[in-house]
């Protein structure tokens, strides 16, 4: 423009600066310079007019996606098609790098010194473009709100659910970053739980402490999204490490609604500055919110999965997560087949005393420090289960030998050594273990009754100790299965009955009384003593109702043979009864109430019972006694000698007889030993004040050698064995003598 500007000319520029668009003349090619630009440059993209002036058109502020094409089409029209006429809509960057969009059109025309340039006009056609994509954005958002909301309905893995929504919001709203971040449970760090970023940074993974003066700070507490423009026009909140590494210019945060606390945030990163509209906030509001949803489904489902599958109270698996774990222990055994498993059976030993004497609350408390010792005791990768009341299990997997199922078996037996401090005071306590060893060839039950059945060795060798499963184990608890399921049918089937022992009055040589003994006759086997199938009753707890019907049966002869010699002193009725029905807290009651109904007097009835229910759990069963004796039923202490009770045992209970037990009775007339012994309890009865009455006495030359020693009555096979009731019947009717003429 060497040229001096006319008049017309002047007219013309200030027309054209009057069209609402950047007019522009520039030169051609690579190297090309600004000839002319208007003002409106300046309202369109920020720049004055000397600064676009000064710049090389080939570094225009292009959008970068659009550079390349729209410089390749100039090019192409100066060199392929001069009369061709560019038009095009791109996008350039304003000064203050937002986006613009433009339509140009341009033209090459020659000029007056024959050289081609380029006459352009370019609107700002941006709010037309944005509305157009807004609408297209708002239609993708909600296509990826609702994709996002089926797949957590098909109960989707949350990671994947998270990965999904980081990578939609990136896609919808074109960020280059979006992130999901979870509040820790300490409720001040951040966990990076997902993110989909396009640009080549290390992410953030982990934030020890919120700032609560940052973006997420923010969204966390007030719950309100958080929305950020451009962070170098930001004054008040801080950017934070994560939005820093990001190099955020504009950014969204919302919250991730949780249970009771929030969960954790979603974040949109761009790197530029962006006015995010309000419709692209509730976007991403909406995928947060299908994030909470269906985490607080998963959560609470985990938890009743969790609850189903674990013991309440002392956080164990229970016995359904146990049974799992071996199924699959037993798979793993097969397919390996080099390695062993084993169980350990615990039992604590007298733990219904703890729990009877501290009360619940200390017995629970105990219980969790068991576990937790068990816990303790046993490699991370073993399994503690509890499996009912006071029993545990654990099971370990992929051992050498059974040298190692001993040795954490000690170990366990160590953790019982120290004291355990509860609320209501230290307390020691042992455990009964049983342990049983396992190759690919057993199946799972069978290695799990092993080693109860191993445990309930260890209880009958004296508690706190551990016992291996062996093969007479097995064959006894074969036995003994097979004892407990034809029991549970005898009662109902007939099978059993009551004998009846007379009881003889050594200075008459009259029957005193009977003891009532228990018959079974089995269909197939034959009769079974009562010494094989009255402790499985007692473990099964058929007892209950065996011991309630020899308790109506005897009673029922009882009054039979009272009524039969209306005059005459009752004949006394000894009846058995095990530690398991003392224990019964409504025992001395119900009987009192079959005596009743019975018609039985009260004196009559001589309960039988051996010293070793004096040992377990010995307060209830002292206070049943004493109830019992109460109610006038004479309490008599059988197999006297056999069992552990100190005589103090014996002081404080309203005793009436002492049975010496037949072994004693047997010893009595030799040299051995146990005749001295014979002879010291009976003089122990004595001095108590106690009616002795010899057992099992088998010869006259016993019979007289307690008599001399002051026992007041026997019974034995030398006067008579336990006969059918009707013997006794027939007896009574005969006088009730059983004269043995000791001389
Ligand atoms: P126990 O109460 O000490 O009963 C005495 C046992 O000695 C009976 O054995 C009886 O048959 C046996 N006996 C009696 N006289 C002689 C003798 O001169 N020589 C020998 N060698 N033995 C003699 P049984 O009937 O086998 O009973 C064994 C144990 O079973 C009883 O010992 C008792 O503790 C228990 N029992 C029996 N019936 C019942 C019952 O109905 N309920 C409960 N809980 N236990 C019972
Ligand atoms: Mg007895
Ligand atoms: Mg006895």
């Amino acid at each position: 423009m060497a040229s001096k500007p006319d008049q017309d000319q002047l007219d013309y520029r200030a027309i054209i600066e009057q069209v609402p668009a950047i007019v522009s003349i520039a030169q051609t090619g690579a190297d090309g310079r600004w000839l002319y630009v208007n003002g409106w440059i300046e309202r369109i993209l920020g720049y004055s007019v000397e600064e676009w002036l000064a710049t090389p058109t080939v570094q225009r502020p292009f959008h970068p996606e659009d550079a390349d094409w729209v410089i390749a089409e100039e090019r192409r029209i100066e060199t392929e098609a001069p009369d061709e006429e560019f038009v095009g809509e791109y996008r350039m960057l304003h000064r203050d790098g937002h986006a613009v969009w433009l339509r140009d059109t341009g033209k090459l025309i020659t000029d007056a010194n024959g050289r081609r340039r380029w006459y352009a006009v370019l609107y700002d056609i941006s709010e037309q473009r944005t509305s157009a994509e807004e609408l297209e954005r708002q239609s993708a958002a909600q296509a990826a709100v609702a994709q996002l909301g089926e797949h957590a309905l098909e109960r989707i893995a949350i990671d994947e659910l998270l990965n999904e929504a980081c990578a939609a919001a990136a896609r919808v709203l074109a960020v280059e970053m979006t992130a999901v971040v979870q509040v820790g449970i300490d409720q001040d760090s951040l966990d990076l739980r997902a993110t989909w970023c396009a640009l080549a940074i290390e992410p953030l993974l982990h934030v020890p402490s919120i700032d609560p003066g940052s973006q997420i700070g923010v969204a966390l507490r007030t719950g309100r999204p958080s929305v950020i423009e451009d962070w170098r026009l930001e004054s008040t909140l801080r950017r934070g490490a994560g939005m820093a590494n990001a190099d955020a210019r504009s950014s969204v945060c919302v919250r991730i609604e949780g249970h009771e606390v929030p969960w954790g945030c979603f974040e949109v990163i761009s790197s530029r500055p962006r006015a995010f509209t309000s419709t692209d906030v509730s976007f991403i509001q909406s995928l947060a919110n299908v994030l909470a949803d269906a985490i607080e489904r998963q959560a609470s489902e985990d938890a009743i999965e969790h609850r189903s599958l674990h013991d309440a109270l002392t956080g164990l698996p229970n016995r359904t997560l146990f049974a799992d774990r071996l199924d699959q222990a037993f798979e793993r055994l097969r397919r390996r087949g080099n390695s062993l498993a084993s169980i350990l059976f615990i039992d604590v030993d007298h733990f219904k005393q703890v729990n009877d004497a501290l009360g619940h609350q200390a017995g629970d408390e105990l219980l969790i420090s068991i576990a937790q010792r068990l816990r303790e005791a046993v490699r991370p990768t073993d399994t503690v289960a509890r499996r009912s009341g006071d029993e545990f299990v654990v099971l370990l997997e992929e051992i050498i030998s059974e040298r190692d199922a001993i040795t954490t078996a000690e170990r366990i037996a160590a953790g019982f050594a120290r004291p355990f401090v509860l609320g209501a005071g230290t307390h020691f306590v042992t455990a009964s273990i049983g342990i049983a060893l396992a190759d690919g060839y057993m199946s799972a039950t069978e290695l799990l009754e092993n080693a109860d059945t191993a445990m309930y060795r260890a209880k009958e060798r004296g508690r706190a100790r551990y016992e291996l499963f062996d093969e007479d184990m097995r064959v006894r608890a074969m036995a003994r299965m097979r004892i407990e399921s034809d029991l549970a049918r005898a009662l109902d089937h007939g099978e059993l009955r009551l004998a009846y022992q007379p009881v003889i009055e050594l200075s008459n040589e009259a029957m005193y009384g009977v003891e009532a003994l228990l018959r079974w006759d089995h269909p197939t086997r034959g009769p079974i003593p009562p010494s094989e199938f009255i402790p499985v009753a007692e473990e099964s707890g058929l007892i209950e109702r065996i011991g309630r019907w020899v308790i109506e049966e005897a009673l029922h002869h009882a009054a039979r043979w009272a009524q039969m010699r209306p005059d005459a002193a009752p004949l006394r009725m000894g009846i058995n009864i095990s530690t398991h029905q003392l224990q019964s807290p409504r025992f001395p009651e119900m009987l009192a109430e079959y005596m009743a109904s019975a018609g039985v007097a009260e004196n009559v009835v001589h309960i039988e019972f051996p010293e070793r229910v004096l040992l377990d759990d010995a307060e209830p069963v002292r206070r049943a006694l004493r109830q019992l004796s109460e109610i006038g039923v004479a309490l008599v202490l059988d197999d006297f000698g056999t069992g552990e009770s100190s005589i103090s045992h014996l002081i404080d209970l309203p005793l009436r007889t002492l049975k010496i037990d037949r072994t004693y009775v047997a010893a009595l007339t030799t040299e051995r030993r146990e005749s001295q012994v014979a002879r010291a309890l009976i003089a122990m009865g004595q001095a108590l004040s106690l009616r002795v009455i010899g057992e099992g006495v088998e010869t006259a030359q016993q019979a007289i050698a307690l008599r001399q020693l002051g026992c007041q009555a026997v019974q034995g096979f030398l006067y008579s064995p336990a006969v059918p009731a009707a013997e006794i019947t027939a007896l009574l009717g005969a006088g009730a003598r059983v004269t043995r003429t000791l001389g």
